[in-house]
């Protein structure tokens, strides 16, 4: 795969050496291009937002959120998308011409659609057959194609069966996400949410509450506490069909789950490649219901639309919130706006989707209500 577009080697004998070299000038010409659109599409980029979640002054602990729905193309994968294909192109793996392939959830084809399409490649997305309409037009808008398959536990290998048939590249964001993203800075999320910190009254949050789909963001955040040696946990929430929480409490790997996850973007049939386990701190698993509940309860509150996994996240961060107010801990938590609610018109906002899931929010959103109202957290007994 290394070496697979980068231009033919050839070889001979010159004196009692041999000596083999690749033509490839215009290849590197093209990527210096490539590289240099993909590094100037960021320079034309701000930085996003660091909202202040509303809580009773009185308790002392503030709540964040990391608008990552206001990249342009909406969501936290617009920094996965750039760093993998500046991994890809400074690794020789894609040249003129390569078709990217990739396996995906939904946003991050998006994504990678946008840059595929800035660089001037071909892109083809591999999806499971439920990817909401919404996400299949914004890739088809960006000029990806969209090949959906019945299992979305095949994807990956059908991913890397049309790679080996067309001779494209594979991307595989579950395998290189956490290494493609430069932890230690470079403006990546960890040290942006650290910065726009450093003026508030908690600067060195006290938990930071992130899903998991490959697990990168996770990583990123986790190496970045370490590296900087703050006091800071990171808890990581899963949804309920998902393998990553499990496979966390019994340091299994190779745990798998049945069905994989109705929260789009986060939780998966399998534990990722790019999930760190060993910088995590705390995971809560949390009904779908629950998730929904708190994005649309959050979109309520905030006015701001925003995604499912973004509710999976804010009740894990609530909980924790929760538990430091009962304890009369002060201090501050950060969680993360991944993308927002547009997205989800015909699932997660649409009553008829929910009964036909067999989702009740009610109870869930009478948690959030009572909580808000007292900062007392009782939840629903488990289904
Ligand atoms: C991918 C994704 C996440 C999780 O991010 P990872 O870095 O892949 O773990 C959360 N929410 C949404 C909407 C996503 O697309």
């Amino acid at each position: 795969m290394a070496s697979e577009g980068a231009g033919k080697v050839e070889s001979h004998q010159d004196g009692c050496c041999r000596v083999a070299s690749r033509a490839d000038t215009q290849t590197r010409a093209w990527v210096n291009e490539a590289v240099r659109k993909v590094e100037a599409d960021s320079n034309r980029s701000a930085d996003t937002h660091l909202h202040v979640f509303p809580l009773p002054a009185s308790w002392g602990i503030e709540l964040y959120l990391k608008d990552e729905s206001v990249h342009p193309t909406g969501s936290l994968k617009h920094r996965l998308a750039r760093s993998l294909f500046l991994y890809a192109l400074c690794n020789g793996w894609l040249v003129e011409g390569t078709t990217v392939i990739e396996a995906s959830s939904g946003s991050t084809a998006v994504s990678e659609a946008y840059f595929a399409r800035l660089v001037g490649l071909p892109f083809v997305a591999v999806m499971p057959a439920g990817t909401s309409q919404e996400k299949v037009e914004l890739i088809e808008f960006y000029g990806g194609r969209c090949h959906l398959v019945e299992d979305g536990s095949a994807i990956y290998e059908e991913a890397r069966r049309l790679a080996a048939e067309t001779g494209g590249h594979y991307m595989d964001q579950f395998t290189y996400a956490e290494r493609a993203i430069d932890w230690r800075g470079n403006n990546n999320i960890a040290e942006s949410v650290f910065e726009q910190l450093a003026l508030e009254r908690h600067p060195i949050p006290r938990w930071v509450v992130v899903g998991a789909g490959t697990g990168g963001t996770s990583a990123t955040i986790g190496r970045f506490i370490r590296y900087r040696r703050y006091d800071t946990q990171l808890c990581v929430v899963d949804p309920e069909d998902s393998a990553f929480f499990e496979g966390w409490v019994r340091e299994d790997g190779s745990h798998t789950a049945e069905t994989g996850s109705r929260i789009e973007g986060i939780g998966r049939p399998r534990v990722e490649p790019s999930f760190v386990p060993s910088i995590v701190d705390a995971m809560i698993r949390v009904p779908d219901a629950a998730s929904i509940a708190a994005a649309r309860w959050c979109s309520a509150i905030t006015g701001r639309l925003v995604g499912g996994s973004t509710g999976t996240a804010l009740w894990g961060a609530l909980r924790l919130v929760a538990d430091m107010h009962a304890s009369g801990e002060q201090g501050s938590v950060v969680t993360l706006l991944c993308d927002g609610g547009e997205r989800y018109a015909h699932t997660y906002y649409d009553d008829s989707w929910l009964a036909a899931q067999g989702i009740d929010t009610a109870p869930y959103l009478a948690t959030l209500e009572k909580f808000g109202d007292s900062g007392e957290w009782s939840e629903p007994a488990p289904v």
